[in-house]
């Protein structure tokens, strides 16, 4: 299953995700992210997330221009913004995207935020171009289980990914639980903790495996069945954070791992950051 940098998760659609992607948030759309892109495609990364909001959609198409792999070889993923949300400004801001990447498409179209009151507007506005075939997949990112449950109250269709902030500090039992149970795939953001990877117990496990505490996250998070999309700029760190299918953590290993958890957030909380 999760053998090499191209093994796959396979979503609730059919649709297959790579489990190891690479995040470009704070990269500037220009030479830094193009040439961090091309990279990881260079690494053999075939996942790239983006977002309106990072603005660098433009700087991530040229990089998959350029490298002159298959576009059907490459998941992009990218999201709409709060201000967009709304039926008719997110199918409007679907079609931006498009244009900033250069494609006809992307693979998975995710909700940045829930915010209040607008998501289920623009939940239909996703399930519209899902339904048109415009998009391979759609999701929703920084959703809580109270999120899932009102979107179920509104549709048929689950969402077939949660991207949300997900560590050692921050495990998310309960709604990983939850997601696996709605066969939802939980996606891991900030999954390197934003650079904050200084704990004796990602030291001493990696020291075993001649592992970096980095490449001892991402293989935990792999391990719980959580995709997840390390961010780079350096050459090295992008193919060290890929480097992470030859071992195996054991069971004790994971749960020392798990143990590190306080619920701690190095990014915004859902439930405060509204619009
Ligand atoms: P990460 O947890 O991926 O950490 C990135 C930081 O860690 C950078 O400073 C990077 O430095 C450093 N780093 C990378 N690799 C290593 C390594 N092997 N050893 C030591 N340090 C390392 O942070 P992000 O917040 O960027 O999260 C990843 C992605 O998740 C984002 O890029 C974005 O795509 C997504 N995201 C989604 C959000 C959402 O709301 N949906 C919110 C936040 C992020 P350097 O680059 O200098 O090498």
């Amino acid at each position: 299953m999760t053998h090499s940098l191209q093994s796959c998760t396979t979503l609730h659609n059919g649709v297959r995700m790579p489990w190891l992607g690479l995040g470009v948030w704070k990269m500037n759309n220009d030479a830094e992210v193009v040439s961090a892109v091309r990279a990881a495609l260079d690494a053999g990364y075939r996942s790239i997330d983006t977002a309106a909001i990072y603005k660098n959609e433009t700087g991530v198409g040229q990089a998959l221009r350029e490298s002159g792999i298959a576009r059907e070889e490459v998941f992009v993923t990218t999201k709409i913004w709060n201000d967009d949300q709304g039926y008719d400004k997110t199918l409007a801001a679907y079609d931006a995207s498009l244009e900033r990447l250069g494609l006809a498409y992307v693979d998975l179209l995710l909700i940045h935020w829930p915010g209040t009151d607008k998501y289920a507007d623009t939940w239909r506005a996703l399930e519209k171009l899902y339904a048109d075939g415009r998009v391979k997949a759609i999701g929703v990112s920084n959703f809580h289980v109270r999120h899932l449950e009102e979107l179920k109250k509104h549709s048929d269709l689950v969402p077939m990914v949660n991207q949300v902030e997900y560590h050692p500090l921050l495990a998310q039992r309960e709604l990983l639980a939850y997601c696996r149970e709605n066969r939802i795939q939980l996606e891991a953001w900030s999954p390197l903790m934003q650079g904050n990877l200084d704990h004796e117990a990602l030291r001493s496990i990696g020291a075993k495996y001649g592992k970096s505490p980095a490449q001892v996250v991402l293989r935990w998070d792999i391990q719980h069945g959580v995709v997840t999309i390390p961010k780079s700029v350096t050459p090295a760190r992008i193919a060290e954070n890929a480097n992470v299918f030859d071992f195996e953590l054991s069971g004790d290993e994971m749960a020392l791992i798990d143990d590190l958890n306080r619920d701690h957030r190095f990014g915004s909380d859902p439930e405060k950051f509204l619009f």
